[in-house]
């Protein structure tokens, strides 16, 4: 595994978001809903730094990738139902890859009439974008390589790394 994003370097940039979130919502109370699972690291590291009253919700969503022909389908589960009407949203993610994820949880939310919706993501990998939409915040751009670690895992595993890594692809070989 090849490192690409030590610890330190991610405590650093993810105080400087919540100094941005923190001065974007002053005044104003926050539901933060974390995508699971990968967004746990970010999630916590994020709320410990925020300074405005916040809910925190999570979902759950699986994206099945299509095939040539068929399209990517976006698979959205609860753990209890929480309502956004009026609230100020911020969904969590750890990446945002072709944004379909993002998309399809935005659309979805947007139908419960929240006062305003945003999207923060830890990393943002480059040259995938199949979508419109942009996050409102991010960590850090990345190329496009398959990473793991801080929450993000290959297959299960390496979600617990404190810091980001390149799996090769002879890495993911069975
Ligand atoms: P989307 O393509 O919808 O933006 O991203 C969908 C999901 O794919 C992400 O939330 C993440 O769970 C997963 N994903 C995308 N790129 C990577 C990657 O490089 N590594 C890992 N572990 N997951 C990824
Ligand atoms: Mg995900």
């Amino acid at each position: 595994m090849r490192r690409i994003l030590t610890e330190a370097e991610i405590e650093t940039r993810i105080s400087e978001l919540a100094q941005q979130i923190n001065a974007d919502y002053a005044g104003k109370s926050l539901t933060v809903v974390g995508v699971m699972v990968g967004c746990i690291h970010f999630l916590s590291d994020l709320l410990r730094r925020l300074n405005v009253p916040t809910r925190v919700e999570v979902i759950f969503a699986s994206s099945y990738r299509g095939s040539a022909t068929s399209p990517d389908r976006l698979e959205i589960r609860t753990a209890r139902e929480f309502d956004l009407h009026d609230q100020h949203v911020l969904l969590v993610d750890d990446i945002f890859d072709t944004g379909q994820t993002l998309q399809g949880l935005s659309d979805s939310f947007a139908g419960q009439s929240p006062a305003s919706l945003r999207a923060a993501v830890l990393l943002w990998k480059q040259g995938r974008e199949k979508v419109a939409l942009q996050p409102d915040y991010h960590g850090f751009k990345i190329p496009n390589e398959f990473v793991v670690g801080y929450g993000l895992d290959f297959d299960g595993r390496y979600r617990e790394l404190p810091y980001v890594a390149v799996l090769e692809a002879h890495e993911q070989g069975a």
